[in-house]
């Protein structure tokens, strides 16, 4: 009892969920969750009911406390998102932070991630890998972002909003020049789920190819800087864009 539990869900396919993930969600004695309407749903999907609380963006704070005066009394408490694990860009962080801050239990139950399902079907033979997660929509501070992130030699694993794809790809093409293999991993574990990979230069082809594709979940897998850098010239020339930038 007095523990948190963070419970990973499906991220497409209902049969995602593990079955201690199921007993848990049985056992709470009530739900911390993203959306109400959403988890609802997937309650009522695996035939369970239960007393929800609605932890989102704008009251992760006040519902921490909420959460913590629940397990000193006693409660076992599961926290979910929409889709796959919480508090991996997805609320959750807040809460789990009060709560360890209280000195009550967090227990991680493992389960669906985006980034690791895309990373794994990747076939980048990188051994290590960099989270950078969503992009900054504003242009100016993607770039900047962008720009950090090319001397890193691992793989650089990101999360696409719907709809943002083309014009994310074209500031990924802008900062890592065209050699870097990027992988697409598209609704994973959906009906249209599709995992492709090439060139940065042949990637706003493969996404006009099919109206479909500019629309969807995507993650995006960037390789990460070589250690022999092949990319010498488009480096320099970045390189030198700045400085100049810098000097007018
Ligand atoms: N916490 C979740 C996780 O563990 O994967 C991620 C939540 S985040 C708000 C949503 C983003 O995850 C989407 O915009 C997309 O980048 C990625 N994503 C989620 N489900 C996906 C799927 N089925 N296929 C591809 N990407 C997905």
């Amino acid at each position: 009892n007095s523990t948190l539990y963070i419970v990973a869900t499906p991220i497409g396919n209902s049969g995602d969920i593990s079955l201690r993930a199921l007993y848990l969600l049985q056992l709470a004695d009530a739900i911390a969750c993203e959306d109400t309407r959403n988890t609802a749903q997937l309650l009522t999907r695996y035939g369970l009911h239960k007393p929800l609380i609605a932890a989102h963006q704008h009251n992760e704070r006040d519902i921490a406390q909420k959460i913590i005066q629940r397990l000193q009394a006693g409660e076992r408490i599961a926290l979910v998102s929409d889709a796959g694990t919480p508090a991996v860009s997805d609320p959750g962080a807040i809460i789990v932070d009060a709560v360890r801050q209280a000195g009550l239990r967090v227990s991680p139950l493992p389960g669906a991630s985006a980034a690791i399902s895309a990373l794994s079907a990747s076939g980048l033979i990188q051994d290590q890998f960099y989270f950078v997660g969503f992009l900054p929509a504003k242009a100016g501070q993607r770039q900047a972002c962008l720009q950090e992130l090319t001397p890193i030699t691992a793989s650089l694993i990101f999360y696409e909003a719907p709809h943002r794809i083309l014009e994310s790809v074209q500031a990924l093409l802008e900062a890592f020049g065209p050699k870097r293999q990027i992988v697409f991993a598209r609704e994973l574990s959906k009906l249209f789920e599709e995992i492709h990979r090439c060139p940065l230069a042949e990637a706003i082809d493969w996404l006009k190819q099919d109206t479909h594709r500019e629309k969807g979940e995507y993650v995006v897998i960037v390789e990460g800087a070589s250690a022999v850098q092949e990319d010498n010239d488009f480096e320099a020339k970045r390189v030198l864009g700045i400085l100049l930038a810098e000097l007018s």
